[in-house]
C-alpha cells in the first residue's frame, strides 16, 4: 500500500486566505471585535500601520491609545530589525513588540501571544501581505484580518514580487467568499 495514501493533503490556499479583508486597520470596528470577546490584537508594521519605515503618525499614536481605553493588549510582530519597531513602539506607547519575527512561522505569533496573556480563540492579527502575515497568523489559529497596504507602489522589489503572487491569491480569495464558503478553519466569535 502506498503510505502517501494515509497523507491528507490540506489545501494550503485556504491557510493562505484571509478570515477577513478591509480597506484599512483604521476602519476596523474594535470595540465591537472587544465586546465579541477578543482581549488582544498582534499588527504589522510597515504597510499595516504607516507606509513602510514610515515613522509613527499623530493617527497611529491616537488609535494605539483608543485601543488601550477599550481594554485592548496590543502587539507590533514584525520582520524588520530591532531599531525600526522599537522606534515606533516608543512612539505609539500602549503596546508591546517583537522584531524580526520570523513570519509566517508560528513561533512569533506564539510567543506575542504569551506576552500578552491572550490564546489564539481571543486574538486578532491585523496585517498586509498574505505570504508572510496571514499565512502565519492562520496557521497559528488565530483571526486573520489582512488590511490594503497603506502605501502600496512605494515599496521594496521583493515585496512588489509578492504582490503579484498575492493578487492571484486574492482572486481565489474572491471566488471563494462569492459562493460563500467556509473562508478558512479559524473559529471567529
Ligand atoms: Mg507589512
Amino acid at each position: 500500500m502506498c503510505p502517501f495514501y494515509y497523507v491528507k493533503i490540506e489545501p494550503m490556499s485556504r491557510n493562505l486566505y484571509p478570515r477577513d479583508y478591509v480597506d484599512s486597520t483604521y476602519s476596523i470596528d474594535f470595540k465591537k471585535l472587544y465586546e465579541q470577546g477578543y482581549r488582544g490584537v498582534i499588527f504589522d508594521v510597515d504597510n499595516t500601520l504607516v507606509p513602510h519605515n514610515a515613522p509613527a503618525d499623530d493617527r497611529a499614536i491616537a488609535f494605539f491609545k483608543e485601543l488601550n481605553d477599550i481594554g485592548f493588549q496590543a502587539l507590533l510582530l514584525s520582520n524588520n530589525k530591532e531599531p525600526r519597531v522599537k522606534k515606533f513602539k516608543e512612539a505609539v506607547t500602549y503596546c508591546s513588540y517583537i522584531y524580526k519575527a520570523g513570519k509566517p512561522g508560528k513561533a512569533g505569533y506564539e510567543k506575542a501571544m504569551d506576552q500578552m496573556g491572550t490564546d489564539a480563540s481571543n486574538t486578532i492579527f491585523v496585517g498586509d501581505q498574505i505570504l508572510t502575515d496571514i499565512w502565519g497568523a492562520n496557521r497559528a489559529g488565530i483571526r486573520s484580518v489582512m488590511v490594503k497596504p497603506v502605501l502600496k507602489w512605494h515599496e521594496e522589489i521583493q515585496i512588489i514580487f509578492k504582490r503579484f503572487l498575492e493578487a492571484i491569491i486574492l482572486l481565489g480569495y474572491r471566488v471563494y467568499t462569492i459562493y460563500g464558503k467556509e473562508i478558512n478553519k479559524v473559529p471567529v466569535k
